[in-house]
C-alpha cells in the first residue's frame, strides 16, 4: 500500500524496535528441541561469537545489562568506600550498579555537543581531590556515539582507577586512537571491563540479555563465578574435594545467567550485526541531510575521534537525538501522528532517590539544558524510507510553524 504523507501512517513508529527473522525464530526453536534450555552449548558460542565481535579476549554472558553492571562491581570490589564517576545522561543502571555495592555515585557534566561526559570535567574532579579519593569511572557511549577511550584510560592510569565501559548503546562502534587504529567499543583496549544489552531495543535482542567483555583473565575468572551463585566445581579452584558432586560456594554471587534458547537468538541476531548497523548508519545520513538548514534544529555532534574519512563513521547510532526548544510541543505532535519518539534520558542526579542521596537539580546544567530540548528520533533498521520521510516531514512542519 502506498503512503499518502498527508494522512497518518497505519501503523506507529517507535523510537526504536527489535528486528526478528524466520532465522531467529528457527534458531530458538532449534534449542527448545535440544536438550538444554538453560546452561547449554549456545552460551559459550555466543560468548565466544560476541568476543570476536567487538575484539575482546573474553565475554561473559548475563541475564540483562543491568546484572552486567552489577557483576561489574562486585568483581571490581566496589564497597562503601567507593567513590565511581559517571554520566548524568544515561539510563539509571549505569549509576545503580554503585550503589547495589554501597559504593558512592558522582557525576562530571556532559559535553553539550555530544552529550558524553565531558573528560575535562572528569580530570577537573579528580584533580579537586587527593588520590585514592575516587575508584572508577564508567563512561557511557551514549546514542552509540563511542567515548575516546584512549584518553579517558590515560587520565584513569595517573589517577590509579579502573574503568567499566557502558557499551550499550554501541555494539560495532569505533573511534580511532592517536595512531589512527581503529576501537572497537568494548574491545578490552582502554576499559577493565564493558558492558551489553539484549534488550530489544538495543542492536541485538535476545528479550533480556547482557554480555560482559573483558581481556584480563582474572576478572573472567571472577564473572564467572558470580554469574553462578559463587560457585566453583573446578577441582584446581577449590579448598577440599569430596568427590564427583563436591562444589564450593566460595564469595556471595547470584544467578544472573542467560537461558541457551536466548544466547541462540543472539547468536542469530549477531550475524546480521553489521547489516543492521549499516542501515542504521544510512538512516543518521539522511537525518542528517534533512535537518541541516533546518532552523532551530539541532543535532548532536559525532565524536571527532569517531569520524574516518569518506563519511566512514564508529558512530553505532543506537540513537539519533536532536535538540529543539519546545521539545514536549514537538514530542506531543508527533505523537499525534503515531510517531513515539522518545526522551534520552532524564538526568540521573534529578531522579528522586539520586537527589535523596545528596544530588540536587541544578548540580549539571549542561545536562540539564540538553534534557530540557532532547528528543530520539524513530532509529531501527526495519524502519522504511516512506516512515523516515514522513517523521522528518512531521518533525519539520511541527519547527517550521
Ligand atoms: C539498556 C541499558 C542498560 C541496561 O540494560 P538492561 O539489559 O535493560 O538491564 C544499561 N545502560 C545503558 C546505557 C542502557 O541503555
Amino acid at each position: 500500500m502506498t503512503q499518502n504523507l498527508e494522512n497518518k501512517p497505519q501503523k506507529a513508529i517507535p523510537y526504536g524496535r527489535q528486528h526478528i527473522t524466520a532465522a531467529d525464530i528457527e534458531a530458538v526453536v532449534e534449542t527448545l528441541q535440544s536438550e538444554f534450555l538453560t546452561q547449554g552449548p549456545k552460551v559459550a558460542a555466543f560468548e565466544h561469537a560476541f568476543a570476536e565481535y567487538v575484539g575482546a579476549t573474553y565475554a561473559v554472558a548475563v541475564s540483562n545489562g543491568t546484572a552486567a553492571l552489577h557483576l561489574c562491581s562486585l568483581a571490581l570490589g566496589i564497597n562503601e568506600e567507593s567513590r565511581v564517576i559517571t554520566t548524568p545522561i544515561t539510563f539509571v543502571a549505569s549509576a545503580n550498579c554503585v550503589r547495589y555495592c554501597g559504593g558512592t555515585v558522582e557525576f562530571a557534566d556532559i559535553d553539550p555537543a555530544t552529550a558524553l561526559m565531558d573528560i575535562a570535567k572528569v580530570r577537573q574532579l579528580l584533580e579537586s581531590k587527593p588520590k585514592g579519593y575516587y575508584s572508577g569511572i564508567i563512561p557511557v557511549d551514549f546514542a552509540g556515539n563511542p567515548v575516546n577511550m584512549e584518553e579517558l584510560k590515560a587520565l584513569a592510569d595517573t589517577h590509579g582507577l579502573w574503568i567499566i565501559e557502558d557499551a550499550c548503546h554501541a555494539p560495532g562502534g569505533y573511534f580511532y586512537d592517536s595512531h589512527r587504529q581503529k576501537q572497537t567499543c568494548g574491545n578490552g583496549q582502554y576499559a577493565d571491563l564493558a558492558i551489553f544489552s539484549f534488550h530489544p531495543v538495543k542492536h541485538i535482542a535476545t528479550g533480556e540479555g547482557g554480555m560482559i567483555t573483558t581481556n584480563d583473565e582474572q576478572l573472567y575468572k571472577k564473572l564467572l563465578q558470580l554469574r553462578t551463585h559463587g560457585i566453583t566445581r573446578d577441582p584446581d579452584q577449590m579448598e577440599e574435594n569430596h568427590g564427583g558432586w563436591y562444589m564450593e560456594m566460595q564469595e556471595l554471587g547470584y544467578n544472573y545467567r542467560i537461558p541457551d534458547m536466548l544466547c541462540a537468538l543472539g547468536i542469530s541476531q549477531l550475524q546480521r550485526a553489521d547489516t543492521g548497523l549499516a542501515r542504521r548508519k544510512g538512516i543518521a545520513r539522511i537525518y542528517d541531510a534533512a535537518f541541516k538548514e533546518i532552523k532551530g534544529i539541532e543535532v548532536l555532534k559525532t565524536s571527532t575521534t569517531a569520524l574516518g574519512t569518506e563519511g566512514d563513521t564508529g558512530h553505532a547510532y543506537h540513537l539519533y537525538v536532536i535538540r529543539v526548544q519546545d521539545r514536549k510541543g514537538l514530542y506531543d505532535f508527533l505523537r499525534q501522528h503515531q510517531i513515539f519518539a522518545q526522551v534520552h534520558y532524564i538526568p540521573v542526579h534529578t531522579m528522586p532517590y539520586y537527589r535523596s542521596l545528596g544530588h540536587s537539580k541544578g548540580d549539571y546544567p549542561e545536562a540539564e539544558q540538553y534534557y530540557s530540548e532532547c528528543l530520539s528520533l524513530p532509529m531501527y533498521p526495519s524502519l522504511t524510507q516512506e516512515e523516515q520521510a514522513f517523521v522528518i516531514d512531521k518533525v519539520k512542519e511541527f519547527v517550521g510553524k
